[in-house]
């Protein structure tokens, strides 16, 4: 096993195509003959400026960004991104309304309470988020800045397969664990974020698409470092911007051109996801606990029932090659995150293992 790459089902960060991990190790030492690595270049060099320039024209491309748009490439994680949104919109009406749907929402909720009036336009709180609420148990504020929603909620397995329909009220959306597996309608949206370790990039960088007309309405002590406006006028570039994930994140977006781009993408996620349901139905043992419906395409939440057998189901298959797959402490059991990276021989090996374990147990 020593010298060979596992199956790694990580929540975050996770798995990077090889081709790309290939790619960046054959530039590490002399990116393109510019006799250094792209670790250690002036962010405002010219080589550097390239890299920048060519990433937000690969990523505005997969995402086909219309007008209007900018895309910020920044730093703080997703996290900071719980404080940005409400610094920066909630001063319009001083009100927002909020889903949660899991963990990383309701956190951000909490947050956007410092800043204004918070309303829970829903939640999935009444049955441990195994569900996404439907359009119509959405209770909608007309006069919300914005409402919230986390697209694909990494714990527990849950993902929105709709677009929610909120009128003149702004969509902001966290899509931290499903960017770039699917095409967005990003005309539907205010603001989009995302960490990069799930689907993107290394840890250290958060994309952020903004609608240029909602920015610089910022409340008035909100960091510098946090406001949308500075950062667009400064394209990013107040101060060091995350130089070697923008790199990463350009090589993954060749990657995924080479996949069919997001509708490519889409299909071979939805491929893995359903081998791993299938398998998780038909099983004697596994159960997903999340409605089908709601099901996620990148984090498969399963279980036995009983956590002794859960237990020796992870350590069978950690020392089998497949890595990561202990559930998140809120939820127990497994979970197996198959991001765009994991390729589908990894899901098929893993159904194989499933199945067995299945008879063997
Ligand atoms: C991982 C994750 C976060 C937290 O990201 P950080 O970059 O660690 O702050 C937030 N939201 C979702 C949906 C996530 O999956």
């Amino acid at each position: 096993m020593e010298n060979q790459r596992v199956f790694n089902f990580s929540a975050g960060p996770s798995m990077l195509p090889l081709e790309v991990l290939q790619r960046a190790g054959a530039e590490i030492t002399n990116y393109q003959g510019s006799g250094m690595s792209v670790m250690e270049m002036s962010h405002r060099s010219k080589v550097f400026q390239k890299i920048f320039d060519d990433t937000q024209a690969k990523f505005r491309a997969a995402l086909n960004i219309p007008e209007g748009y900018k895309v910020l490439f920044l730093q703080g994680g997703a996290s900071t991104q719980f404080s940005a949104v409400p610094l920066n919109l909630i001063g319009t009406t001083g009100k927002a309304d909020y889903a949660v749907t899991g963990n990383f929402s309701k956190l951000a909720c909490k947050e956007a309470q410092k800043y204004g009036a918070i309303s829970v336009a829903a939640t999935s709180e009444d049955k441990n988020h195994t569900y996404i609420p439907a359009q119509e148990q959405l209770k909608l504020d007309p006069e919300a800045a914005y409402f919230y929603y986390c697209a694909n909620n990494t714990i527990y397995g849950t993902e929105w397969q709709y677009v929610p329909e909120t009128g003149a009220v702004p969509l902001v959306c966290d899509m931290s664990s499903n960017i770039l597996s699917r095409p967005v309608d990003v005309s539907k949206y205010g603001v989009i974020f995302a960490g990069a370790q799930k689907n993107m990039a290394p840890a250290g960088l958060t994309v952020v698409i903004v609608k240029e007309e909602l920015a610089g309405k910022e409340l008035p002590y909100t960091p510098q470092m946090l406001g949308y406006k500075l950062m667009i006028d400064k394209d990013s570039m107040n101060n060091t911007p995350p130089c070697w994930c923008i790199y990463i994140l350009g090589l993954v977006l060749d990657w995924l051109e080479s996949q069919g781009g997001v509708a490519g993408m889409e299909k071979i996620k939805h491929g893995k996801a359903k081998l791993l349901y299938d398998a998780i139905d038909a099983s004697r043992l596994f159960t997903c606990a999340v409605e089908p419906g709601s099901r996620s395409d990148m984090n498969v939440v399963f279980r036995t029932g009983d956590e002794a057998l859960d237990a020796k189901f992870v350590a069978e298959a950690t020392a089998a090659g497949f890595t990561n797959l202990k559930g998140h402490r809120n939820v127990g059991g497994m979970r197996a995150s198959i991001y765009n990276a994991m390729p589908v021989e990894g899901v098929e090996k893993l159904v194989d293992f499933i199945q067995a374990f299945d008879k063997a147990n």
